[in-house]
């Protein structure tokens, strides 16, 4: 591991996502925002449907996160999420169907799961905030 860095590791079902070293990583944690720099005191927590960022030089990179837990160490920061994309792999239109998809289903249908449907419009709305903080940089 190279001095004043920290692995970032993103691992999903679907296989690994993203194995870096960086200088920081901020995640949305379920008690809010954390932020990890190199030598960070270790901890687990779980994570909600969000952004997650780190920094590399003057670089930042996004990713959207999909529930999962991090377990972050001195020289680690751990990710196991349910899904997760870097930005620039996000499809905004297939986001932006599975939110109408889903707001169809909280007007129309009379048994529909209203917390499944809400997390799919979170999950929509959350990839579209992960492609403008890349665009936003
Ligand atoms: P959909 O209804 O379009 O599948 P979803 O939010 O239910 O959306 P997830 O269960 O979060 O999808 O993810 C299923 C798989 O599809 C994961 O591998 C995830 O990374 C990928 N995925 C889902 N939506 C997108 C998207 N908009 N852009 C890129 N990959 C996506």
């Amino acid at each position: 591991m190279a001095e004043g860095k920290v692995l970032l590791e993103i691992v999903t079902p679907q296989g690994l996502v993203f194995s870096e070293e960086v200088d920081e990583v901020t995640a949305t944690g379920s008690e809010g925002e954390f932020g990890v720099l190199p030598g960070h005191v270790p901890f687990v927590t779980t994570l909600k449907i969000g952004v997650l960022a780190c920094k590399k030089g003057s670089e930042s990179k996004y990713f959207f996160v999909n529930w999962g837990y991090a377990e972050v160490g001195a020289e680690k920061v751990m990710i196991l999420a349910d899904s997760a994309e870097r930005s620039e792999d996000i499809d905004l239109d297939r986001a932006m169907a599975a939110k109408k998809r889903a707001e169809e289903r909280l007007k129309h249908a009379e048994n529909v799961d209203f917390a499944r449907a809400e997390a799919a419009i979170e999950r929509a709305v959350m990839r579209s905030q992960v492609v403008e903080s890349r665009r936003g940089k």
